[in-house]
């Protein structure tokens, strides 16, 4: 479904960690942000690569505690990637023309059924986004990162996520690009399945490792559903 483009104002920045910048925005035209839930927005730098193809990104709303007409992005800046690198330089009042909110991760009903959100590295602002919208007692939150990922603050995460009534469980991994990566994390998915027996298992983050949970086989009585979201590695990449 086609959404008309709008454009987004940053209202506020703050340098979370290192290479993390989170940026709360508003809708210039003075909407509220509706539904947060697992959703993005596909951002419009209004870079051009020498190519001819426009920087758009993808980002995942969070909340902004108790103000619905602000939403958080929280961007990692990867080293040299233009969309990245121009939102970590965006001064605060600057304004990007964006397309959604989009994202099915979860359905409109909510999440009525036991479910368990595996976000790996960066992956973790869709499961916040999720958790945000609670009470979310049907929700275990399994977040794989790499032992020096400093992305986001896992205390900051865990209290986010237990504050919404779900469960937060985390493990690390080895970093993107190493020997045995996915294979670690496909065990830590089978055996917190083992453990919470959900029914639908969503997933962010890294397409090599989510992509693949889609063919997984699970035991029976468990994952009936799974929905993905690949923020990079995404074997069947659109442009954006
Ligand atoms: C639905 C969706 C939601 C997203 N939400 C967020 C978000 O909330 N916060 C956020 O920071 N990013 C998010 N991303 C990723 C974001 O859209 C960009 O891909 C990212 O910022 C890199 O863009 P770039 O232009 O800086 O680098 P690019 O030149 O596009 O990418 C450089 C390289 O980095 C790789 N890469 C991208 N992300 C990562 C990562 N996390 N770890 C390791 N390698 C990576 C790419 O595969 C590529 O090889 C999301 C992506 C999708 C599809």
């Amino acid at each position: 479904m086609a959404s008309p483009r709008s454009t987004l104002r940053i209202v506020n920045h703050e340098l979370i960690g290192p290479s993390t910048r989170a940026l709360d925005v508003v809708r210039t035209d003075g909407a509220p942000w509706s539904s947060v839930r697992g959703k993005y927005v596909i951002l419009d730098t209004g870079l051009v690569l020498p190519d001819g193809k426009a920087v758009k990104r993808a980002y995942s709303l969070t909340t902004v505690d108790g103000d619905a007409s602000r939403c958080r992005l929280v961007v990692k800046r990867l080293g040299g990637g233009p969309g990245s690198d121009a939102l970590h330089a965006a001064p605060l009042g600057a304004e990007f023309s964006f397309s959604g909110p989009w994202g099915k991760l979860v359905p409109e009903t909510g999440l009525d059924d036991e479910t368990l959100f595996v976000a790996t590295d960066t992956g973790i602002t869709s499961a916040l986004g999720v958790a945000a919208q609670g009470p979310q007692e049907r929700l275990t939150v399994l977040w794989l990162r790499a032992r020096d990922e400093s992305f986001f603050d896992v205390e900051r995460a865990h209290a986010a996520i237990v504050s919404a009534g779900a469960r937060f469980v985390t493990a690390t991994i080895p970093g993107v690009g190493t020997a045995g990566r996915a294979e670690l994390a496909w065990a830590l998915v089978d055996a917190c399945v083992a453990e919470h027996a959900p029914r639908v298992l969503l997933a962010a983050g890294d397409g090599d490792i989510v992509f693949p949970l889609k063919q997984r086989a699970f035991p029976p009585s468990t994952v009936r559903e799974v929905r993905i979201e690949c923020f990079f590695h995404n074997p069947e990449r659109k442009s954006a």
